[in-house]
């Protein structure tokens, strides 16, 4: 189903214009980008939203729960791991859903195509996870060995330059299909490799 056409970059209604530049923002667009699909119903973006947190709180738990010690197959994620050492469980589920949530609420938005909201998100995870490997990578080496800190870094910059590469391609299409399996990436990201346990076990 195709909508009104509308500015790619500020979601102006373009219908009562004929060029091709945007009298609000000044973007330039194709036909194809100004007659995008209708955006999803509201009820839809909030299950995506919930669906999204669920999936997150799973693969933290499970970033513990699939080996006996980190490892490349567990990573131990730090915000399960640290509350499910000390036997506080649902501390730990609480702590993976506020991680999702940080990265899930922008497909809340009508127009997830404009990333500013995501870009925010994206940009206080990924700070807070290169503090994370800069501040335990030396407890890593000490404790996890050299092989899983190095292919740790190694999926992170990987998954991270899919990520980016994804949200470059979708910058000027809103397609919630896409920009789902795109956020999905990023939550089970946060949710398990990104903040893998570097310490020891007690
Ligand atoms: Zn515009």
């Amino acid at each position: 189903m195709r909508g009104v056409p509308r500015c790619p970059s500020c979601s102006y209604d373009l219908s009562a214009t004929a060029a091709d530049i945007c009298p609000e923002c000044g973007t330039r667009s194709t036909v194809d980008e100004r007659l995008q699909p209708a955006p999803p119903a509201v009820w839809s973006r909030i299950a995506a939203f919930f669906t999204l947190i669920a999936c997150g709180v799973f693969a933290g738990w499970w970033s513990v729960h699939a080996d006996r010690y980190p490892s490349l197959v567990a990573p131990f994620n730090v915000l399960f791991s640290i509350p499910w050492i000390v036997g506080l469980q649902i501390l730990g589920i609480g702590l993976l859903a506020v991680m999702a949530t940080l990265f899930a609420w922008p497909i809340l938005r009508e127009s997830p195509g404009h990333c500013w909201a995501r870009l925010t998100s994206h940009a206080l995870g990924w700070t807070l996870s290169a503090v994370w490997f800069g501040l335990g990578t030396r407890f890593g080496f000490q404790y996890q060995g050299l092989g899983y800190v190095a292919c740790g870094i190694i999926l992170n910059i990987a998954a991270l330059a899919i990520i980016i590469y994804a949200a470059w391609r979708g910058r000027r299409r809103r397609e919630f299909g896409a920009d789902f399996v795109l956020t999905l990436l990023l939550v089970v990201w946060a949710c398990t490799y990104g903040f893998p346990y570097l310490g020891e076990l007690p």
